[in-house]
């Protein structure tokens, strides 16, 4: 009997951070990669919606080119729309992985509650925890770009401009959401960066690693990427049409 009080105890006590009393029944927010399929595919969603939440005074630039990415590599013959809208993030200080979840499944709807797939970008007034990062991707539709560090990271005479690091920022974020690089496939091309998991070697993909961080000035001498490389969609491509395994799907 104490064997099984004991189970218990260590059984609710690893779950409750992930798991508050109300959110048991909703939906599984996975990790990011988890609805790459769900996009990439159009077994299960015909169409997207791409969601843009932003304080005021922090309107996304890059809303029109995350749509043209998305339409560039998944399928979506129902269309992909965006939805635009500010909101009060309602925050003061520094913003932590479980704060960008948390204002995303209060202020947003369900990824996956119909045949359209919902993917979240959230651009709130502040810093990450780490004021160096730029954008995080949290969950399977969720994502976050720092456009108070965005502006930061503007290089000196202007370049790289904020506008073109703002740019690469949304796309590489969504490009975690699609699963790149690596985050839940095996790529057959070696151009994951040893050094920065789940990131390319190639300073010309948008998923270079230092993409994300402040100091991608420092790290790229020419124009900053938007675009997924060559190897990046040939994985793309690769997970669509079922050559590459994908792991950690939240509904296929
Ligand atoms: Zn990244």
């Amino acid at each position: 009997m104490r064997f099984i009080i004991s189970i218990f105890i260590i059984f609710s006590a690893s779950f409750s951070g992930c798991f508050g009393a109300d959110e048991i029944f909703s939906e599984k927010r996975g990790i990011p990669g988890g609805l790459a399929l769900a996009c990439l595919q159009d077994d299960k969603f015909d169409s997207m919606e791409l969601h843009f939440l932003y304080e005021e005074g922090y309107d996304p630039i890059a809303m029109n080119l995350a749509k043209t990415r998305v339409q560039e590599v998944c399928d979506k013959p129902g269309g992909v729309s965006i939805r635009a809208k500010e909101v009060n993030f309602d925050k003061n200080g520094a913003w932590s992985a479980d704060d960008v979840r948390d204002a995303r499944w209060d202020l947003g709807n369900d990824a996956m509650d119909s045949d359209t797939l919902h993917w979240y970008f959230l651009f709130p007034k502040g810093t990450y925890t780490d004021d160096s990062v730029l954008g995080v991707a949290v969950d399977a539709s969720t994502v976050a770009v720092f456009k108070d560090s965005v502006e930061e990271s503007e290089g000196f005479l202007g370049r790289p401009s904020s506008e073109e690091v703002e740019r690469a920022v949304t796309i590489h974020e969504m490009g975690h959401l699609l699963g790149l690089v690596n985050l839940v496939y095996t790529s057959p091309i070696d151009h994951e960066d040893p050094e920065h998991e789940g990131h390319s070697n190639n300073e010309d993909s948008v998923m270079y690693w230092a993409i994300e961080s402040t100091s991608v000035g420092n790290f790229i001498s020419g124009e900053i990427p938007d675009e997924f490389d060559a190897d990046d969609k040939s994985d793309l491509a690769g997970m669509a049409n079922g050559e590459l395994k994908c792991s950690n799907q939240l509904w296929s």
